[in-house]
């Protein structure tokens, strides 16, 4: 396995000799990182790539080791990563205390080094089911793109980003058009298919890391594309619309097209303190209805703000 893709264990302890010990016992399987004080594991820690687990001794000069997981637990870009204590502090009121402060685990100096590998092991599993739970709570069961759930707290967080940065921000709304006649001719099992593969061809037109598809509700979607002006919004709209048309499914019952197509709302904003998300999502609805109005099929576009 590479070295980048292993989990990164924060190793925090004033005795160098202890550092080399764990990190020797870990290499094989994790990518350790060393830290000497509780400053550098802080340090570390509110990095751009955070570990995944923490080894942290209590008593160390200057930052003790309660005190960097109360530093660590106070902040949501840390709290969730679990953190062990390894001390000589071998009490049980000392381990309780270590507990209370929100340590997943308790090891005490001398350790015995399979059983710290095994605790590692099972902690960093519980990790990843959380993640994977995660992922799950913020997908649509149908398309597997992302659901309204993650769209929303997407969309807060891009916003406000974007009103910092002063940089525009591209939303589209998209609508399957006749979708009520598809299902009552074709069967709801088909229209399940024909969504998924709608979801699929919406995706593959985003090609930004920070662009999103989500399935906004029923026949619904949502492409979010921060960053981007209007022109670069009309050409992703356009090429997903093309898209769309390319899978060529028939539809025999829709007025639009021979085919299955969606209509599309697009709008760009240049936030400011006069909109809100919510208006956002309006604006871009207004335009949607407005494409269906004037034929579906098409893309209606604006610009909001300057
Ligand atoms: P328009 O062109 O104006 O958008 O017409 P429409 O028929 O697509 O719009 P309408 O809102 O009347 O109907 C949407 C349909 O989408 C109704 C529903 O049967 C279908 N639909 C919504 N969610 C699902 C789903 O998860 N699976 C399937 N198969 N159909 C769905
Ligand atoms: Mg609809
Ligand atoms: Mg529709």
């Amino acid at each position: 396995m590479e070295q980048k893709d292993k989990p990164r264990i924060l190793i925090v302890d004033d005795e160098k000799m202890n550092l080399k010990v764990l990190a020797d016992l870990l290499k094989e399987d994790y990518s350790p990182i060393l830290a000497r004080d509780g400053e550098q594991a802080l340090q570390h820690a509110f990095g751009d790539s955070p570990p995944d687990l923490i080894l942290l001794d209590v008593v160390m000069p200057q930052m003790g080791g309660y005190e960097v997981i109360k530093r660590l637990k106070n902040n949501d870009k840390t709290n969730h990563i679990p953190v062990i204590f390894v001390t000589s502090l071998d009490s049980v009121l000392d381990e309780e205390h270590g507990l209370k402060l929100g340590a997943v685990d308790y090891i005490t100096k001398p350790f015995s080094p399979p059983i710290v590998k095994i605790r590692v092991h099972n902690h960093l599993r519980i990790v990843h089911q959380y993640r994977l739970l995660d992922q799950l709570a913020y997908l649509d069961g149908l398309t597997e793109i992302s659901n309204r759930r993650r769209f929303d707290e997407y969309l807060q967080r891009e916003w406000v980003r974007s009103a910092r940065s002063g940089t525009p921000f591209s939303l589209a709304m998209v609508d399957v058009d006749y979708f009520k006649l598809y299902n009552d001719h074709y069967g709801h099992a088909m229209g399940d298919r024909t969504l998924q593969k709608i979801a699929k061809a919406l995706d593959s037109v985003l090609k930004r890391p920070a662009d999103l598809i989500a399935r906004y509700g029923g026949e619904e979607f949502v492409m979010m594309l921060p960053e981007t002006d209007a022109l670069a919004a009309k050409g992703v709209a356009e090429r997903a619309l093309g898209k769309i048309v390319e899978l060529n499914i028939p539809h025999h019952y829709s007025q639009a097209a021979a085919y299955v197509t969606v209509s599309m709302g697009l709008v760009t904003m240049y936030v400011d303190n006069s909109h809100t998300p919510q208006s956002f999502v309006a604006a871009a609805d207004k335009n949607l209805y407005l494409a269906k109005e004037n034929g579906r099929n098409r893309i209606v576009a604006s610009v909001i703000g300057t």
